[in-house]
């Protein structure tokens, strides 16, 4: 991953962390990055209204602006379990023969299992700006695309 490419991964656990505190989606079903373009895909049961998706942005955006530290934890996979419950995994599994996890963790926003690269503070994604969002009924998903200021 470029340097971009690390700031916009790093922007998809800040945007999980508003779609939890706003919808309360917990399972990421997936994620894609291109340069400066993400796109984060969450289960959920319905369609959030434009007020919703705004809320998701600003509050995204706030923690980016705080400058909150992006810490990596690497455990044991039965330690994290144990302290994090499943709040660490996706849809998408980790293999059962990966033992150690690293867990990035932003304080008080979003922890989720991930052995990508990430920027040290969140103040280094710079501002996460809403592309798109869709939701298909059908599949229960919620598409967020979004783009981060270069
Ligand atoms: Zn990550």
């Amino acid at each position: 991953m470029d340097q971009v490419e690390i700031r916009t991964h790093t922007a998809l656990h800040v945007v999980k962390g508003a779609v939890r505190k706003v919808l309360g989606a917990k399972w990421t079903a997936s994620t894609y990055v291109n340069s400066n373009h993400g796109r984060l895909t969450v289960k959920f049961e319905r369609k959030p209204s434009d007020q919703e998706m705004d809320k998701v942005f600003e509050l995204a955006n706030e923690k980016v602006r705080k400058n909150l530290p992006i810490i990596i934890e690497v455990l044991p996979r039965e330690e994290a379990e144990r302290k994090y419950g499943d709040e660490i995994y996706d849809l998408f599994l980790i293999s059962a023969e990966v033992r150690e996890l690293s867990i990035v963790v932003i304080p008080d926003w979003s922890i989720n299992a991930c052995n990508k690269q990430h920027t040290k503070f969140t103040s280094e994604i710079g501002e996460i700006i809403k592309d798109y969002w869709r939701y298909r009924n059908s599949k229960q998903l919620l598409e967020i695309s979004f783009d981060i200021k270069c």
